[in-house]
């Protein structure tokens, strides 16, 4: 029988009304010094990986090597604000694991960017792109600031300051970052003219901008990378959902947040025929049974930076003669409890813990954000009988299309916008039908059948690779 690291052992209950706590079953948590504390997101995504890699039964020595990133890097830089005073900015660049290929992953700009929570996301990265059978690696990397508050000269100059920070850690074949939460192809664009600008630009200065994918088109980006996670999301769901007796056509389906992936997946599902009942975002909720119009929310957003206030716009109904109210605004347990048949958490990680999830009234959960569901979440969902399409495979689309770029990029080429979408949904439901046939084999939920597609891939590389020396 193994213990937990926290003295408990593996299997026992406690039956006080104390809140019921999880515990970190495996042993490699001691033994690679995690921290056993089931609220942290790492733990908690570490644990699941290792569930997984039991069930596969993945050798020790991976296990502890995926337990723990490859580099974590930390950067403090100063930089000069429109006022003339200068602020020190905090930024990491976490390096998970590149047994596969180059690391990969997004830039979040945000306020709560910590440590742990790069870690997970870089993490993540590894398996989302071992499961893709991408030749990727996995990183992840921030800095610290709210990108709203700063005007776009800052933004430009924290950019270029990050860029210089970690430019000696990165490279177009070693690291390549990516759009995330607040970064974006403008973004993308400084980041890429900055490594340009500090490599040995004259002989390799257009490849050094495979720096980054993400970019603008007009500087190597690939059409299609912007709208990429959500009509992967959308993929996914086109994919699986009818073996559960969904039909996107005439589907309901509701959003947690309405950035890039929230609003792209509520407005390629809204052209297929779904239709969208309930948002929430950071502000505030917003319902219409009947169906809110995404591209018109989409615009509404663009402009307003949240759903917050939708409800007092009006939209045109029946032949352009009578208008309505967009939508009704709601609290968040009404937007929970909205009936839907996929619900798809497209903002930041660990929003649907039990109190959510006990709530929630839809058939689906398809994961546009990465980590969304905490495990304790995850265990309501399914003793709910809800089913979750995990972010490794959900929301893939983004570092997929980001794979196409950087393989557009390596070989002087653009592809069409028709190519780009139809090589997706291939790699999409490939990846799918690989989860459903681990879903099978192990008699498994869908995320642990995800790791374990995505472990497959990395174990196989390590048995045939070795470990140097
Ligand atoms: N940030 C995105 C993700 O979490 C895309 C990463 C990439 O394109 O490298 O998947």
């Amino acid at each position: 029988m193994t213990t937990a690291p926290s003295g408990k052992t593996k299997g026992k209950s406690n039956s006080t009304a104390a809140p019921k706590r999880e515990v970190m079953r495996s042993p490699v948590f001691a033994e690679v010094g995690l921290p056993p504390d089931p609220d942290n997101l790492y733990t908690q995504t570490v644990d699941t990986m290792l569930q997984a890699a039991e069930c596969l039964g993945v050798p020790h020595e991976v296990q502890i090597i995926l337990a723990q990133p490859k580099n974590e890097i930390m950067v403090h830089f100063p930089v000069r604000m429109d006022d003339g005073e200068y602020k020190l900015f905090k930024g990491y660049r976490v390096q998970h694991n590149n047994a596969l290929g180059p690391y990969k992953g997004g830039l979040r700009f945000h306020p709560d960017v910590h440590l742990d929570d790069v870690k997970s996301l870089a993490f993540l990265m590894t398996m989302k792109c071992a499961l893709m059978r991408l030749p990727f690696g996995g990183g992840k990397g921030g800095v610290k600031c709210d990108p709203y508050g700063l005007t776009k000269g800052e933004l430009m100059r924290v950019t270029r300051r990050f860029c210089a920070a970690i430019s000696h850690a990165i490279g177009p074949d070693y690291d390549i970052p990516a759009p995330d939460v607040g970064t974006n192809a403008q973004v993308m664009a400084w980041f890429a003219d900055t490594y340009e600008s500090l490599t040995d630009s004259n002989r390799s200065s257009w490849d050094a901008l495979r720096v980054v994918t993400g970019k603008p088109v007009e500087v190597g980006g690939s059409l299609g990378r912007e709208k990429a996670t959500g009509q992967g999301v959308v993929d996914v769901c086109t994919e699986i959902l009818p073996s559960l007796g969904i039909n996107v056509k005439g589907m309901k389906f509701s959003i947690i947040g309405y950035g890039n992936v929230g609003s792209w997946t509520a407005r390629i599902f809204h052209d297929l025929g779904a239709k969208l009942v309930a948002v929430i975002d950071h502000k505030g909720g917003i319902r219409n049974d009947g169906g809110i119009d995404a591209h018109n929310l989409a615009e509404y957003v663009g402009k307003n930076g949240s759903v917050d206030g939708y409800e007092k716009t009006s939209t045109l109904t029946g032949a352009g003669k009578k208008t309505t109210a967009g939508a009704t605004k709601i609290s968040a347990s009404e937007f929970y409890q909205t009936p839907v048949d996929v619900l798809v958490p497209a903002a930041l990680e660990q929003m649907i813990k039990p109190e959510q999830a006990k709530l929630i009234n839809a058939k689906v959960i398809a994961e546009g954000a990465n980590a969304p569901t905490t495990p304790a979440g995850d265990r309501v969902l399914s003793e709910r009988g809800i089913e979750v399409f995990p972010a490794i495979l959900a929301n893939a689309g983004g570092v997929t299309v980001s794979y196409f770029e950087w393989v557009q990029n390596k070989t002087c080429t653009s592809w069409s916008a028709e190519r780009v979408d139809k090589e997706l949904k291939h790699m999409m439901a490939q990846a799918a039908q690989r989860t459903l046939a681990a879903r099978k084999r192990f008699n498994t939920d869908m995320r642990t059948a995800a790791y374990v597609a995505a472990l497959e891939q990395i174990a196989k590389v390590y048995a045939v690779r070795g470990i140097f020396p």
